[in-house]
């Protein structure tokens, strides 16, 4: 079958999965178009258990998308202008948004070498007087050191804040991402590895008080109907996708299991590559992106694309190289290991129905 060797790899391939699952979302969604709840229904509530359960947490909140997760997270915990909020230099824009749309200023911090996470020995020299809370990224779907983060944190009295959206189910020392700070953040954009089919995204936390301050900042500052005690956006969860959801929960251990099998192919394929350097593996990573740095990174990505592999970059640029934080004066060259990452970093397909091949095929592709 040569034909099979040359048929293309998606990045992600989101209609794979559904393949597998679509008679058990169609009954799903059928029963809220029945019900008629679509907004906040049953659904939501029995995915806030379910998901909170999953990720070690007490609470749940559903909302609107992983970026809304980040901002009422900041909120909640009365952060607002003035303040400072430490970020990693090497993530999503998300990340940073959080703070900025609760008026705080986000504050950039470089990565470790290795891994691409937030590198604990430079966040106490960022942190100041102005500072109120420090957000972890599990980057790639590999948790931060949040040992070493959470003494730093303790030291200083700071709110710890995971943004989990890549790590749904990666676990630090056998503790689950979700349980390991104040509060952490999900996104189920539908690329994420617990992915609905739209926007969604989740709050968990152990502290009651907290999540019935978060409950009002996802939807109008109210509590009860017509009664509106704060100045918020409407950031509510889907019916639909929270159903949606719930059914795709329960396959995301085996999911999560086939991510760390591709990721040992790739590791084994990949590692006598000269150019190319292998992320540091961590048995507790989820797998959300399987990226590697490479010497000579768009050559790469080109040869990869031209033989129908559906590589990509995450990031090509750091947050403060983004025209969106010029505002903040970073100088070039202010995070050197981040803007390493923007150039260098390369990901390879990853998700759960990855063709057996890939890895052998990538490095034949990398290899040449
Ligand atoms: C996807 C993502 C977000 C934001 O989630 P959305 O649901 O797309 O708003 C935040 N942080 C990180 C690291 C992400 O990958």
């Amino acid at each position: 079958m040569t034909t099979l060797a040359s048929s293309p790899i998606p990045l992600v391939d989101l209609k794979a999965q559904y393949g597998a699952i679509r008679e058990e979302v169609a009954a799903a969604m059928d029963a809220v178009l029945t019900r008629g709840d679509y907004v906040l229904g049953r659904d939501v509530g029995a995915l806030e258990e379910e998901f909170a359960a999953f990720s070690g947490a007490a609470h749940g909140i559903g909302c609107a998308n992983g970026t809304d997760a980040l901002h009422i997270a900041v909120r909640a915990l009365g952060i607002g202008p003035g303040d400072e909020v430490i970020v990693p230099a090497m993530t999503f824009i998300a990340t940073a948004l959080g703070a900025s749309l609760a008026g705080a200023t986000p504050v950039f911090v470089d990565v470790e070498a290795a891994t691409a996470l937030i590198d604990p020995a430079k966040v106490e020299a960022a942190i100041t007087p102005r500072t109120k809370a420090i957000i972890a990224v599990h980057l790639y779907g590999q948790c931060a050191d949040m040992t070493a983060l959470a003494a730093i944190a303790a030291r200083h009295n700071l709110p710890m804040i995971e943004d989990a959206a890549q790590a749904h189910g990666a676990t630090h020392h056998g503790r689950v991402a979700g349980s390991l700070g104040t509060l952490a953040c999900f996104s189920f954009y539908p690329g994420k590895n617990l992915g609905a089919y739209g926007d969604g995204g989740m709050v968990v936390t152990n502290d009651a008080g907290l999540a019935t301050r978060l409950k009002r900042l996802r939807n109008l500052g109210s509590e009860r109907k017509y009664h509106h005690d704060e100045v918020a956006p409407n950031s509510r969860l889907d019916t639909l996708q929270a159903a949606v959801l719930r059914v795709k929960l329960r396959y995301l251990p085996e999911w999560n299991r086939l991510r760390r099998s591709h990721a040992a192919a790739y590791d084994a394929a990949l590692v006598g590559i000269g150019h190319i350097q292998l992320t540091r593996s961590d048995a507790g990573s989820v797998h959300h992106l399987y990226v590697v740095r490479s010497d000579s990174r768009d050559d790469d990505l080109a040869r990869l694309n031209a033989a129908g592999i559906g590589a990509g970059i995450h990031y090509p640029f750091a947050l403060h190289q983004l025209d969106a934080y010029k505002h903040l004066g970073y100088a070039a060259g202010a995070f050197p290991i981040a803007e390493d990452w923007a150039r260098r970093c390369l990901s390879l397909p990853i998700y759960a129905e990855l063709p057996a091949d890939a890895a052998l095929r990538c490095a034949t592709v990398l290899g040449g």
